[in-house]
């Protein structure tokens, strides 16, 4: 295993100063899975003032030295170090009734979640693994250290966080993890929103995120019980092959991995059952849902206490995931004229969003082969790439007058503002280039006195 010369040196520091210490975790995890480890965790027997004391004249951060860590930063990168240590028991389902440090790595790594999260690594020592973490590493397998239902029953996050790892490195449950987590997941409602959201959104953009969304409705309808009328749900629709869950599930992999795409495709049809209505020959159709959908888009991220900026924007792509992007004859609408009309209303990353969203959301029907989803998709991009080199005028900001300008030559009130809308939509659809000179005669000519 090979460690970065920085960790290797904290933990030569500290064992020189006569304290065991170890990576551990989430690292170990990783380099033996040959994967990069995002950052570096450390463990030691030393307490934080000791640390402080082998890591004098560098420079730290002191903020976790209450739960024991102390984190030394070198070249900008930040490293945590914690005293090892036990939890007492969890009468609340989320945090330890106490913490205490101890002198010995085992009973800290008995305390992790785990198996393949539980095992440490030092040069002098290898890898120390008390509970068989590599041999599920090698078999793919999340399984808690010691008895599920105890370690789900200490911290109930655990139920998602094994769902999580489980979708980010394609592994599957052990029988007895799988079995506790049908048990108990009713106990996630004692969690914090903010970390069920952290673990949500990793295991979304997993690569077998479909499969545990698929395997465990029960446990992702208890965080979002919005979710729950989907499971099952017959759509009663001829484009659609698949009952409304497996076609969100599908919808969700056919995203990008990216956090506010998988979000947005797990709630945009949430709003189908209520808005659900049979024709006479009993075909269902669902007028409206989108709208529904993005108020419950917005409650949800709210309630997960996803950013503004996440929220608003899951809100949006959801409102609008179904908005017509075709011509008549069922082409890919290109032409410039449509695609700058939604340019101006979404901008350019919501839109390449929307086109992203559109494709998902159509092959998830199972009524159109991928292939031809996938080439429009391309149609799309490449159209609005040719668009975009161009530079074209798409909103107010991009014109060649201002306001200003036109108060400047009398305009006033409302006038301003609808003038500037007139000017702009006469450049978006190619009558006036975006030139100051054009713009102001064509203010004189036809926007005054009329
Ligand atoms: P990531 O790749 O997401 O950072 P990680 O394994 O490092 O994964 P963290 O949440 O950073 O996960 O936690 C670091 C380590 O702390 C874990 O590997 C695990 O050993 C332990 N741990 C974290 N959360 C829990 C928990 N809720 N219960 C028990 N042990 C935990
Ligand atoms: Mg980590």
């Amino acid at each position: 295993m090979h460690l970065p010369a920085p960790v290797s040196d904290l933990i030569s520091r500290l064992r020189a100063a006569g304290f065991p210490a170890y990576a551990v975790g989430g690292c170990v995890r990783d380099s033996l899975l040959g994967l990069p480890p995002h950052d570096w965790d450390l463990c030691t027997a030393a307490s934080p003032e000791e640390m402080k004391r082998v890591f004098a004249g560098e420079q730290l951060a002191e903020t976790g030295l209450k739960h024991g860590t102390l984190t030394v930063i070198r070249d900008h990168v930040p490293y945590e170090i914690t005293t090892f240590r036990t939890e007492g028991p969890y009468t609340d389902h989320r945090h330890p009734d106490s913490v205490s440090f101890v002198p010995d790595v085992r009973a800290d790594l008995a305390r992790r979640d785990f198996t393949v999260n539980a095992m440490a690594y030092a040069p002098e020592e290898g890898v120390l693994d008390l509970f068989g973490g590599q041999e599920d590493l090698a078999r793919r397998v999340i399984r808690c250290v010691g008895d599920p239902g105890e370690r789900f029953g200490e911290d109930a996050l655990r139920i998602l966080r094994a769902l999580r790892f489980a979708a980010v490195y394609d592994f599957s449950l052990e029988d007895e993890t799988a079995a506790a987590v049908r048990a108990l997941f009713p106990t996630l409602d004692r969690v914090a929103p903010e970390r069920l959201r952290e673990e949500l959104l990793k295991l979304l953009c997993g690569p077998a995120a479909g499969r545990m969304l698929r395997a465990f409705p029960e446990v992702f309808s208890r965080i979002i019980p919005d979710l729950s009328p989907m499971v099952g749900y017959d759509q009663r629709n001829h484009h659609h092959r698949y009952d409304l869950w497996e076609h969100t599930v599908r919808a969700v992999e056919n995203v990008p991995p990216e956090e506010d795409l998988r979000l947005t495709m797990l709630l945009h049809d949430t709003g189908k059952p209520a808005a659900c209505t049979l024709d006479d020959a009993g075909e269902a159709h669902y007028r409206g849902h989108p709208r529904i959908s993005a108020d419950i888009a917005a409650r949800v991220t709210e309630a997960l206490r996803c950013s503004r900026a996440m929220q608003d924007r899951v809100t949006r792509l959801v409102l609008y995931h179904d908005i017509p992007l075709r011509t008549a004859d069922g082409a890919p609408a290109v032409d410039r004229r449509f695609l700058l009309r939604r340019l101006n209303q979404f901008g350019e990353a919501d839109l390449r969003a929307l086109f992203l969203i559109h494709r998902a959301d159509r092959i998830a029907t199972g009524s159109t082969p991928p292939e031809r989803e996938d080439a429009r998709l391309r149609q799309r991009m490449e159209a609005l790439d040719a668009l975009l080199r161009e530079k074209p005028c798409f909103t107010l900001k991009e014109m060649a007058v201002n306001g200003s300008d036109l108060t400047a030559l009398g305009l006033r009130g409302p006038a301003v503002g609808e003038g500037l809308a007139r000017l702009l939509s006469e450049v978006m659809e190619g009558r006036l280039p975006n030139e100051r000179e054009a713009l102001l005669a064509f203010v004189k000519s036809d926007l005054i006195n009329l």
